[in-house]
């Protein structure tokens, strides 16, 4: 029982004269002042709340808008991009987020997807995919080409590969300027800029993807070396979101990139109580130069929608 005073109820000390019937009912008073100001609160109230939606209303994936979705799969990466009835799925996590993907991806109502993006075969990125190429309808399978020496020799490379061949999708090679269009979702690919390399994450596919005036780059787990080829290419990498690469790691951390990308808006895929990623300093460097950060270890699946000029963003948690 809450404590009163010496056992009295305590009265609240009226901070206004008491009302008293009939007390200002001056119809004057009503007219000049509080419909004025009803009206004012309401015109407020109207405004806010649109632009509150506006902002950050739940997207809902349509004809004009286009929907990013950084889909928390734990340490790993996954983006499903959603515009108009057409689908493009960059990476699916580990095998273990199979399932997780295709009852998303049913629950959205998506029956076939126009292209699924295997950014590089390793397993945070590829293991989900197979539970996707075997549930759901894939048109095309984009994957970096490999020489002898990059081929992994994996379990789950060969299954993701065992996977590709018998849904039937069309498997083609990223080539850095070739352009993909699905619908109005249309990306250029920059990299890989390398027949092979030394560290299987450079051969990662990276895209920039443009809706309206707003631009997207997504970077798998691309490093240092393979942000220092694209700078060199001078390629626009420009864009208002970034899919941070490699996880946050301070192994794709090139201050010339971040500079060049400018992200207003950067988002790393990494999963919780890991160790070493994100790496301070990545995040650091990205908060230094204007971008908001989410991180799928805290903010849980991350989307980010947009109408060609304005971009909100929704967070699961
Ligand atoms: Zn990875």
């Amino acid at each position: 029982m809450r404590k009163t005073n010496n056992g009295k109820r305590r009265r609240n000390p009226a901070p206004y004269p008491a009302w008293e019937p009939g007390a200002g009912r001056d119809p004057g008073r009503i007219v000049k002042y509080v419909v004025p100001a009803i009206c004012i609160l309401t015109v407020l109230a109207l405004f806010l709340s649109s632009e509150y939606r506006a902002r950050y209303g739940t997207p809902t994936p349509g004809a004009d808008t286009l929907s990013v979705m950084f889909i928390d799969v734990g340490q790993g990466d996954s983006e499903l991009i959603l515009c108009g009835g057409h689908s493009v799925l960059i990476d699916g996590g580990e095998a273990a987020c199979g399932a997780k993907l295709v009852s998303m991806l049913r629950g959205l109502g998506v029956k076939k997807i126009d292209c699924v993006v295997a950014t590089h075969p390793h397993a945070d990125h590829i293991g989900g995919l197979i539970d996707v190429l075997e549930n759901v309808a894939v048109g095309e399978l984009l994957m970096p080409a490999l020489t002898e020496n990059n081929i992994p020799t994996t379990r789950v490379y060969e299954r993701f590969l065992e996977a590709a061949a018998a849904s039937g999708a069309k498997a083609v090679r990223a080539a850095p300027g070739d352009e993909y269009a699905y619908g109005e979702i249309r990306f250029t690919v920059l990299s890989p800029l390398f027949a092979e390399a030394a560290d299987l994450n450079d051969m990662s596919v990276v895209l920039r993807m443009k809706y309206g005036g707003v631009s997207f780059l997504f970077t798998g787990d691309a490093g240092v070396e393979a942000e220092n080829a694209m700078l060199e290419t001078g390629a626009d990498l420009s864009s208002d979101v970034l899919k941070v690469g490699h996880h946050g790691s301070r192994s794709a951390k090139s201050a010339a990139f971040y500079r060049a990308v400018s992200p207003r808006i950067a988002v790393v895929e990494c999963g919780d109580g890991t160790e070493y990623h994100p790496h301070k300093e990545t995040v650091g460097a990205l908060v230094s130069i204007g971008a908001q950060v989410y991180r799928t270890d805290r903010d849980g699946t991350v989307v980010v929608t947009t109408d060609g000029s304005r971009i909100s963003v929704t967070k699961e948690k």
